[in-house]
């Protein structure tokens, strides 16, 4: 560690925030990473799922470096292999925590909850900008303290602040953000990819699922499995579009990525072919009322349905509010910071078409606050761990001020094929 290097704190220990933290201690940097959970909180909400790209995509040659270095005879998943957010858990991500340059900056369960600066300067003078940030952290008992930094790199993700699911981009009527907490059984009520088959699901349950990205497929299929063991369930799919000639999710002509080819068709098979589940497209949930025993919902075509399940696929944006300290120019679409939505205006909709924008991109108008990985998307769902990577190459240009730098490219990883 070389003591005139500036301090970075990193926010939030998922794939990226790992990986970053990796990037810099390579270079020597001091790091504290933040986690507000265990490593991976969020993957763990989803880690059931298959993923779509396989491992040689989710991994850095830096990363598996490091493992390997750690622990020569540890297995490594094939290049090639697909596998479930579990595996890159168990396998990848938390022997990257638990290597030698990142296990000493983690602080698990430390959440960050806000970021300003450490000064009365509210202009964005040359007196503001060189005061450290100020950072305040609550641990697991709750005690709360500041932290300072010369650097912030946010990568708390998207997960686990979902957009409301009424019509307009607002809550529906009756949908406030604490309606979970005030459900007597909480399980009712799902965001994300909940683990369906770990629900104790009443005979002829009915369920709406509502949205139409890979997150609602995904639970399109697992209820799909569930109603093969028990064939009184009933589901309704909403989405606000008409989506695509195919169905409700658009199918990519020869989709480089198979899992997400198979995942899409087979979705839109089971909204145009099934008798246990209907499709409602084009319309948006007005209202929702809790019953006794079901959710009441008023759709904008006036009708009303009822179901005991209720799962909300409408998309994340990360937790802004937590930087309101800063002065963060934000884009007034994707709600992530403007210069990287404006550099991912004209990409392509398939993330896997995406390149770097380069280093300007990764820029916000506060400096040496940058926010990259999932969060950086705001509500754009098209983030890949790939991409991710670029955008840690990049913030590092522009921290060491080195165009050339590129740790990726200079360390291959020792992966077969
Ligand atoms: C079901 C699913 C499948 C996916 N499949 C693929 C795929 O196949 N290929 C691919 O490339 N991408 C995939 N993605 C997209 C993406 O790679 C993942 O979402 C990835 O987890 C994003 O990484 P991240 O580090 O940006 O954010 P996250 O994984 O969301 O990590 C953020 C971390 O920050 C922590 N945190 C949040 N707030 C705070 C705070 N205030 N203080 C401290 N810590 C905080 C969280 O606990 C979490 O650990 C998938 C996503 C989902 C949801």
């Amino acid at each position: 560690m070389h003591d005139d290097l500036p301090t970075i704190a990193i926010i939030g220990a998922g794939p990226i925030g790992l990986e970053a933290t990796l990037y810099a201690r390579y270079l020597g940097y001091p790091v504290t990473l933040f986690e507000k959970g265990d490593t991976a909180a969020h993957v763990r909400e989803w880690e059931h799922v298959p993923m779509f790209s396989p491992f040689g995509m989710n991994s850095s040659s830096l990363g598996i470096s490091a493992i390997q270095a750690q622990n020569p005879s540890h297995v490594m998943p094939e290049a090639d292999q697909t596998h479930t957010g579990k595996e890159w858990i168990d396998q990848y991500l938390e022997p990257l925590a638990k290597s030698d340059l990142v296990r000493p900056c983690l602080r698990a369960k430390n959440r960050v909850l806000a970021v300003g600066r450490d000064t009365a300067h509210q202009r964005p003078t040359d007196s503001r900008e060189d005061a450290p940030f100020r950072i305040l952290v609550s641990d697991e008992t709750e005690t709360q303290r500041i932290e300072h930094a010369d650097i912030v790199i946010d990568t708390s993700g998207s997960w686990g602040h979902p957009n409301p699911m009424g019509m307009g981009n607002i809550y529906a009527v009756g949908e406030s953000p604490d309606l979970k907490e005030q459900l007597p059984d909480k399980t009712k009520l799902q965001r994300g990819i909940p683990d369906l088959a770990k629900l104790e699901i009443s005979k002829g349950a009915r369920f709406a699922i509502i949205g139409s990205g890979f997150s609602a497929a995904t639970n399109v299929l697992q209820l799909k499995t569930l109603q093969e063991h028990s064939p009184d369930i009933r589901g309704v799919w909403l989405t606000r579009g008409r989506g695509a000639a195919t169905g409700p999710l658009a199918v990519l002509e020869n989709d480089a990525l198979p899992q997400r080819d198979a995942l899409a068709r087979a979705a839109n098979a089971v909204a145009n072919d099934s008798s246990w589940l209907e499709w409602k497209p084009e319309v948006e949930v007005t209202e929702i009322q809790c019953l006794e025993e079901c959710f009441q919902l008023t759709l904008s075509n006036d009708e009303q349905i009822e179901v005991e399940y209720l799962i909300g696929n409408t998309g994340s944006t990360g937790d802004f509010e937590m930087l309101s300290g800063l002065q963060i120019h934000r884009c007034y679409v994707s709600g992530g910071p403007m210069a990287w939505a404006a550099s991912m205006a004209d990409a392509s909709s398939d993330c896997l078409q995406q390149t770097s924008p380069g280093p300007e991109a990764i820029k916000t108008t506060e400096p040496n606050c940058f926010i990259i990985g999932s969060k950086a998307y705001g509500n754009d769902p098209r983030f890949l761990f790939a991409t991710g990577l670029q955008q840690i190459r990049d913030v590092f240009k522009v921290i060491a001020e080195r165009d050339t730098l590129d740790l990726y490219a200079t360390l291959k990883p020792n992966l077969s094929t």
